[in-house]
C-alpha cells in the first residue's frame, strides 16, 4: 500500500510516498506531484523507511515511564497515571508559585496542529506564556528581521523563484548539504541558464561555494558590514530603484546617510575579503533583472541576527527586487514545521495567526477565539532564558516535546546543571535516549513520521498534509491527542474550568479552528482545508476564504502590512560576535550540518549507511594552524572555550581559512565522550529576536599525547547495542560510538587513553566483551601483557562478526571493513592479530563513501577519474549522483582536483 506524506526533515518539505503494509513502512520515494521536490529526495529522505525498520523499533520509546523519585529508575506505568501524575504536578506548581513557574519547550519538528494545542494549553489554559521552541535557536531573526522591514514575518518567495532568478546570493547557507533537493533545483537553473550568477557568502567553502561564481569567505559574524557595503555600491552606481524607494518605503535617508561610511575597503578590512570582490557582488545583484537572496542558520544564529536579516532585505527593497519573479529575500526554514509554529505563535512573544503577544488587541481577540478571560501580557520565557530560569530553581514544572535541548542549547553545561535540579521533567519524545531524556521525571512515548496526521508548512509557505501509514508502536500516541489528554485533566484540576476548550474528536478538529484564527490575517487559510489539501495538493498561504488556490508570491503590488502599507528601511551597524580572539583563545569556531545526519541524530543516527559519508566527530582545520601546533591528521587535540572543553580527532580541511575551525553540530553525548560542540558555545544571544550565537566561539586548540587506544566493532543486527554502550563514553579520556554498514549494522567504539592514563584492566576488558557479546568461548584471543596488547576476534562461520584492538590498532580500517562487509575470513583469519595495516593479499579495503545512493567509495571514485573518465561516464559506469544527487556537488570537485592534479603532474610539479 501507499500513503502520500511528508519528509519529516529539513524545511524543504519534500514530499513522500511512503510504501508500507499497513503494520511496517517497507519503503519511501519522492512524491513526483510535490512541488517542492517532484519526486526527488536526499540522502536523509530516501533514507526514512530505514527509521521505522523492526530494528528501529526495538530503538523506540514504546511505553510511559514514570521515575517516582529523583533517586529511583523509571518504571514503566499506564497513560492514565502518567497523565494523572503529569497533571498534578503542573497544578502543585501552579497553585504554589503561579502560572509562571511551569514551562513548555517545544520543536519544529511538531505538526502545526501539535503546535496549535500546546501553545492554548500553556497561554489560553494555564495561562503563562512560557512556551517556547527549538525553532527559537532556528530562524527567530528571520521572523524579527521580516517584521521590522516588511511587516509581517512572512518570506514573499517561491522555490519557482530559483528558476527565474538572474543572480542568486546564498548566504549562511550550505545548501547542498542542508537542503538538498532545493539545491539540485539551483544546479538546474544553472545548467539551463548559465549566465545566472551565483554568490554564497560564507566563511567556510562548502560544497554550496564550490559551485559558486563568487564566493565571499567573509571572518565569523560580518554579514551587516557586507550587505551595507553591497548597498553603498548599489547607490553609488545608481543601482537603485528610487521610484521603489519612494512610493513603497520609509525611512531610506538615514539608511543612505549610514551606508555612506561602508565603503568596500572599510567593509573588505572587516568581513576579510577584498573590497573588489563586494563590488563585484553589488554589480552582479544590481544588474541582475531579478535577484534571489537565500539565507539560514549563518546569518540567524548570532547575537545581532536580526540585524544580518534587515540588512539583507534591504538590499532587495533598495532595488525593487521584491514581489516579482526570481526576486526577494528567502528564508530557508532548517526544521521541517519551523514555519508551522510562527503560523500558530507557538513561540513565547508570539500569538496565534501571526498576532503580537505584546499587542493588548491581539491578546484580547485570541482570548475571545479561545474562550478564555484573557492572556497574560507577561512575555514567556525564550529558549536560554527558560534554561537559565530553571536553572535558577524558578521552573517547578518543565514540558519538553520532540526536542533535545540537553545537545542543541549552548552553554550545555549550565542546561544540564538545569535540567538535574528542575524539580519535575517532562520528556515526550519518539526515543528514550537523547541526552535530554535521561534527565525525564516522566517519559512519555510519541508517535513519529508516518505514523502520525496533520500538517506542515515548509520554508516557501506551502502546507502540506502529513499522513498516517502505520499504527505507532506499543502504547505511543500523537503530539496533539497527548497535549489534549493532559489539558483535559489539567482542566478538571484547576478552578474555573467547567467546559472544556479542548473538545477537537479529530486532527482536523484542530486545524480548522487555527483556521478561524487566521482569518482576515496576511496568512488567512479560510479558504484551505483537509479537503482541498486532498484533492489539489499542498497551498501556499495565504489561502483566503473563497479561494482555493495558494499564492506563490507575497507584496507584487508594493503594498506590504504596515500601518501606512510601507515597507521600513533601518540603519543597522555593523557589530562584532559576542566572543572575540585574542592570544588566549586565538581561534574561531563555527558549527554546521552534515550532508547526511540531521540535528541530534536521534533518527539518522539509526540508520548505519548515513555514517558512511563522514563516520565520527572530528575537529576540522586548517592546515597551517595544525602545523604552528604540530598536530597530525587524526591527533586527538583539546578544543577549549571560555566555559567548557572537549577532545576530538582533528582532521586537516581545504574548507576553512586560517584561523577558523569547525564541527558538525550533530554530534552529542550519545557519540562522543563529552556534551558536544554546543557545550562550547556562548549563550549570548540577538536582543530583538533572543536568537543565541551557536555558529561562533572562541576556542583554543591544543594537541594531547596519547597513551593507547582502542577500538571495538560487533556486528548488531538487532540494533540495540549502540545505546547499550553508551556509558562507556564516559569511561576514557576520550571515545566515539558510531554505527557502520550497509545492509548490516556495525556498532564501533573507539576510545583513547592520554599518555598518563594506565590502558584499560583485564576485568575492564572482560566487562567490554560481555558488553559486546565478544564473550562466547571460540572468540579468538591474543594477550601481550607485557606491551599492554589485546586483541580479539569473533568469527562464525567463516564470518568475522566483532573484533577487540587494544593498545595495537594498526589493522582496525581494514578488519572494521571486514565486518561491515562480511566478506570470508578463509585467508585472512592468519593476519587478524598481525600487527599491519593492510593483509598482504588482494583485499582492498574501501574508503569513504561519497554516493550513498549507490555505495560509492572515494577510491572507487578516485580510479575511475585517474583512469580517464569524466564525470558522464563515471556516472554511467557506476551510477553515483544519478538518485538523490546529494553527493555531485562532491563529485565535480575531485573531478576538478583530479585534472589539477594531472596538470602539475604534466608540468612535473
Ligand atoms: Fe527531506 Fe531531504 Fe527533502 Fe529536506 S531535502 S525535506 S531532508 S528529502
Amino acid at each position: 500500500m501507499e500513503t502520500v506524506s511528508t519528509c519529516p526533515y529539513c524545511g524543504v518539505g519534500c514530499g513522500v510516498i511512503i510504501e508500507h503494509d499497513e503494520i511496517r513502512v517497507t519503503g519511501v520515494r519522492g512524491d513526483p506531484k510535490h512541488p517542492a521536490n517532484f519526486g526527488r529526495l536526499c540522502t536523509k529522505g530516501s533514507t526514512l523507511h530505514l527509521t521505522a525498520t523492526p530494528q528501529a523499533i526495538t530503538q523506540r520509546l514504546i511505553h510511559p515511564q514514570l521515575r517516582r523519585h529523583k533517586t529511583l529508575p523509571l518504571e514503566r506505568v499506564g497513560w492514565d497515571e502518567a497523565l494523572d501524575h503529569a497533571a498534578q504536578r503542573f497544578a502543585q506548581a501552579i497553585d504554589e508559585h503561579g502560572p509562571d513557574s511551569v514551562a513548555f519547550y517545544i520543536s519544529g519538528q511538531m505538526l502545526t496542529e501539535d503546535y496549535y494545542v500546546f501553545n492554548k494549553l500553556a497561554k489560553g489554559l494555564i495561562g503563562t506564556n512560557n512556551v517556547d521552541s527549538n525553532s527559537r535557536l532556528c530562524m527567530s531573526s528571520a521572523v524579527a528581521g521580516y517584521k521590522a522591514t516588511l511587516g509581517a514575518d512572512a518570506p514573499p518567495c517561491s522555490y519557482e523563484d530559483i528558476d527565474h532568478a538572474d543572480c542568486l546570493l546564498i548566504a549562511g547557507s550550505n545548501m547542498a548539504w542542508t537542503h538538498p533537493v532545493l539545491f539540485r533545483r539551483i544546479e538546474d537553473a544553472k545548467q539551463l541558464r548559465p549566465a545566472m550568477k551565483i554568490i554564497v557568502v560564507d566563511p567556510r567553502r562548502t560544497d554550496t561555494a564550490e559551485s559558486a561564481d563568487l564566493h565571499l569567505a567573509i571572518l565569523p559574524g560580518t554579514d551587516v558590514a557586507l550587505y551595507n557595503a553591497m548597498l553603498h555600491v548599489l547607490l553609488w552606481e545608481d543601482f537603485v530603484d528610487l521610484d521603489y524607494i519612494r512610493n513603497h518605503t520609509e525611512g531610506f535617508d538615514a539608511l543612505k546617510a549610514l551606508v555612506r561610511d561602508y565603503t568596500p575597503a572599510m567593509a573588505g578590512d572587516i568581513c576579510g575579503v577584498k573590497p573588489d570582490d563586494i563590488v563585484k557582488a553589488a554589480h552582479w545583484f544590481g544588474q541582475a533583472p531579478a535577484a534571489l537572496s537565500l539565507y539560514c542558520q549563518g546569518l540567524n544564529q548570532s547575537s545581532h541576527g536580526t540585524d544580518s536579516n534587515i540588512a539583507i532585505i534591504q538590499l532587495h527593497l533598495a532595488t525593487g527586487k521584491i514581489g516579482a519573479p526570481g526576486c526577494g529575500p528567502f528564508s530557508l526554514t532548517g526544521q521541517p514545521n519551523a514555519m508551522g509554529g510562527r503560523e500558530v505563535g507557538g513561540m513565547a512573544n508570539l500569538l496565534s495567526g501571526h498576532r503580537d503577544l505584546a499587542n493588548r488587541d491581539d491578546r484580547a481577540e485570541v482570548a475571545r477565539l479561545w474562550g478564555v478571560s484573557d492572556i497574560p501580557a507577561k512575555p514567556g520565557l525564550t529558549a536560554v532564558e527558560l534554561f537559565e530560569a530553571v536553572h535558577r530553581g524558578d521552573i517547578k514544572a518543565l514540558w519538553i516535546a520532540c526536542t533535545n535541548p540537553a545537545q542543541s542549547m549552548p552553554d550545555l553545561l549550565k542546561v544540564h546543571e538545569a535540567l538535574a535540579a528542575c524539580p519535575f521533567v517532562i520528556v515526550q519524545e519518539v526515543s528514550p535516549n537523547t541526552d535530554t531524556a535521561a534527565y525525564a521525571d516522566l517519559l512519555l512515548p510519541a508517535a513519529a513520521w508516518a505514523e502520525k496526521e496533520g500538517t506542515s508548512t515548509n520554508s516557501e509557505r506551502c502546507i502540506s498534509r502529513v499522513r498516517a501509514a502505520v499504527p505507532p508502536p506499543g502504547e505511543a500516541r500523537a503530539d496533539w491527542l497527548i497535549a489534549v489528554d493532559f489539558a483535559k485533566r489539567l482542566e478538571s484540576i484547576l478552578p474555573g474550568h467547567a467546559s472544556s476548550i479542548f473538545s477537537y474528536d479529530t486532527v482536523e478538529d484542530v486545524f480548522n479552528e487555527h483556521k478561524v484564527t487566521t482569518l482576515g490575517r496576511d496568512l488567512d487559510i479560510g479558504g484551505l482545508s483537509y479537503e482541498l489539501l486532498e484533492s489539489a495538493g499542498p497551498q501556499q498561504w495565504p489561502v483566503p476564504t473563497g479561494s482555493c488556490q495558494g499564492t506563490s508570491r507575497l507584496y507584487g503590488s508594493g503594498i506590504f502590512p504596515t500601518a501606512n502599507g510601507r515597507a521600513s528601511f533601518k540603519p543597522v551597524q555593523y557589530r562584532p560576535t559576542a566572543e572575540q580572539t585574542d592570544a588566549r583563545f586565538p581561534l574561531h569556531l563555527n558549527t554546521g550540518r552534515l550532508r547526511d545526519q540531521w540535528h541530534g541524530m536521534s533518527r539518522t543516527g539509526m540508520v548505519p549507511r548515513l555514517y558512511a559519508h563522514r563516520p565520527e566527530p572530528v575537529l576540522e582545520m586548517n592546515a597551517r594552524d595544525m602545523e604552528l601546533r604540530g598536530i597530525a591528521d587524526g591527533d586527538l587535540v583539546q578544543v577549549k572555550g571560555k566555559r567548557s572543553q572537549i577532545i576530538l580527532q582533528a582532521a586537516a580541511s581545504n574548507a576553512l581559512r586560517q584561523a577558523q575551525t569547525y564541527i558538525p553540530m550533530h554530534w552529542g553525548g550519545r557519540f562522543m565522550t563529552g556534551l558536544g560542540p554546543n557545550s562550547l558555545m556562548p549563550s549570548v544571544t540577538d536582543p530583538l529576536s533572543h536568537q543565541p550565537e551557536l555558529k561562533h566561539a572562541v576556542v583554543r586548540v591544543e594537541r594531547l599525547a596519547t597513551g593507547w587506544q582502542l577500538v571495538a566493532f560487533r556486528r548488531d543486527d538487532r540494533g540495540e547495542m549502540h545505546a547499550a554502550l553508551q556509558p562507556w563514553l564516559g569511561r576514557f579520556d576520550h571515545a566515539t560510538l558510531t554505527l557502520a554498514g550497509r545492509e548490516s549494522s556495525v556498532v564501533v567504539l573507539r576510545a583513547w587513553g592520554l599518555s598518563e592514563t594506565a590502558p584499560p584492566s583485564i576485568e575492564m576488558m572482560d566487562e567490554l566483551m560481555i558488553a559486546m557479546h565478544l564473550d562466547v568461548p571460540h572468540t579468538l584471543v591474543f594477550n601481550d601483557d607485557k606491551r599492554g596488547i589485546a586483541k580479539r576476534a569473533l568469527i562464525e562461520n567463516e564470518r568475522l562478526l566483532g573484533a577487540l584492538l587494544c593498545k595495537e590498532t594498526r589493522a582496525a580500517k581494514w578488519i572494521l571493513d571486514l565486518v561491515v562487509r562480511g566478506g570470508s575470513t578463509k585467508e585472512l583469519r592468519k593476519w587478524l592479530f598481525a600487527p599491519i595495516a593492510t593483509p598482504p593479499s588482494t583485499y582492498l579495503v574501501r574508503g569513504r563513501v561519497v554516493c550513498n545512493c549507490h555505495d560509492v567509495s572515494e577510491d572507487e571514485i578516485a580510479a575511475d577519474y585517474a583512469s580517464g573518465l569524466d564525470l558522464a561516464s563515471l556516472q554511467s559506469k557506476r551510477n553515483c549522483g544519478t538518485s538523490c544527487g546529494s553527493c555531485l556537488p562532491e563529485l565535480r570537485r575531485m573531478a576538478t582536483q583530479t585534472m589539477q592534479n594531472s596538470k602539475m603532474w604534466d608540468k612535473g610539479l
